[in-house]
């Protein structure tokens, strides 16, 4: 369990999927609480210079994340970008820095916290960042689904694999039950330690991801895989499916990755000859099929870095980093497109903008800590084994 600490709100749960302002308050999930104090207005021309007086006023007590899905206005103030994990370390690599603020989602800033020391405080701009992946496992849920594989006499051959984009109550509930956390660069190593301790995996909170990695990397069939549904009792599978199982899915999708599908790959192949469709393994399994090579965010940059110039690439992933690769690369004769027709960010990241940063960085250059995420000790013990056994992986 995570605590936004900010001012003494009495916050109320909002039953809404999305907080549409990023105003709103959601105590119960994870995308934190309210967001308090005076925004400068989007308008202001003078927030560039507003940032950047600020940060430098900061110096060295501050070190700012950028993860590869921010707005292009966010990442100007950057000290580094990466995905989750990448930043989560390099956070903890720098020690001098008091404040870490995360320009990303609430559960990365979460793991931020976990991996720094308790010197060091990490602040998430906007409250209402959340991930809705993340959101897909409650710790509930997660707790009644032990139950059910306990139930059904399996419980003790089932290993545990979260994402690394979970809360962390998940990582810790992970930690506990002797599994391991995996990024999506090393999923397949994950799993194949998981099965090495046990027979079956449950895996959370992302169906793609565990289907791709156990079907495309590891072998397995689809009928080894089935989908446990928290809203359904027992999770919508028979004690006889359970036993069958080698994988156990949960059923947790990504709504940008989710977007994409068989016709946006066939529609891109028939307007650009040649081009190649590189995809996100958090993409659904049939698109992840067709497409020509999956792999993460980083492994997506290091593709188009080692690309030959006259290539052309539709990549699948979120679209600030699709936009930004494809400026960057441009240069070089790299011709790279977003592999959807429609426009595909992910909302919850895009909660963070320069109005939030700039008050965020205000606020600490005048000495006022706001948004602080911090994790409960016990869920970070746990959670901290989870991830160090993830950092031990071979
Ligand atoms: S891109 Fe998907 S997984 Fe990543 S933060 Fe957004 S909703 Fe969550």
């Amino acid at each position: 369990m995570t605590t936004a600490q900010t001012t003494e709100l009495d916050v109320q749960p909002t039953p809404l999927a999305l907080l549409l302002l990023g105003r709103e308050a959601d105590p119960k999930s994870e995308r934190g609480v309210e967001c308090p104090g005076d925004l400068p207005s989007p308008s202001d021309p003078d927030l560039v210079e507003r940032a950047r007086a600020a940060k430098e006023k900061l110096g060295d007590k501050v070190f700012v994340l950028g993860h590869h899905y921010q707005r292009d206005e966010v990442i100007q103030f950057a000290d580094v970008t990466g995905d989750s994990f990448k930043l989560a370390k390099d956070a903890a690599a720098r020690p001098e820095a008091e404040y870490i603020v995360f320009c990303g989602v609430h559960f990365m800033a979460e793991s931020a916290d976990i991996l720094t020391s308790d010197d060091q405080k990490v602040v998430l701009p906007d409250l209402a960042a959340g991930c809705s992946m993340a959101d897909m496992a409650t710790a509930e849920q997660v707790a009644e689904c032990w139950d059910v594989l306990t139930e059904a006499g399996i419980a003790e051959q089932v290993v545990p694999v979260s994402y690394m984009n979970s809360s962390a109550d998940i990582k810790a509930f992970t930690g506990k039950h002797g599994g391991t956390i995996c990024t999506s660069s090393n999923a397949q190593r994950a799993l194949e330690w998981a099965f090495e301790q046990g027979e079956k995996i449950l895996f959370l909170p992302d169906q793609h991801l565990g289907r791709n990695t156990a079907v495309r990397d590891l072998g397995l069939s689809l009928e080894d895989c089935v989908l446990y549904n928290p809203h359904k009792p027992n999770g919508g599978l028979t004690a006889e499916q359970l036993r069958d199982a080698k994988m156990i899915l949960w059923r947790g999708h990504c709504s940008v990755h989710g977007r994409f599908s068989l016709e946006s790959v066939e529609d891109v192949r028939a307007r650009i000859p040649g081009v190649n469709v590189l995809v996100h393994p958090e993409c659904r399994h049939e698109v992840v099929a067709a497409a020509d090579y999956v792999g993460s965010t980083e492994y997506i940059i290091k593709a188009l870095e080692a690309a030959p110039a006259g290539s052309k690439w539709a990549i699948g992933t979120e679209l600030n980093l699709v936009r930004r690769l494809a400026n960057r690369f441009a240069p070089e004769g790299k011709e790279i497109v977003f592999l959807d027709k429609t426009v595909c960010f992910c909302s919850t990241m895009n909660r963070i903008d320069l109005p939030h940063l700039v008050w965020t960085l205000e606020s600490l250059a005048e000495g006022k800590l706001v948004n602080r995420i911090q994790v409960d000790q016990e869920t970070e013990a746990f959670a901290k084994l989870a991830l160090e056994r993830m950092l031990a992986l071979p």
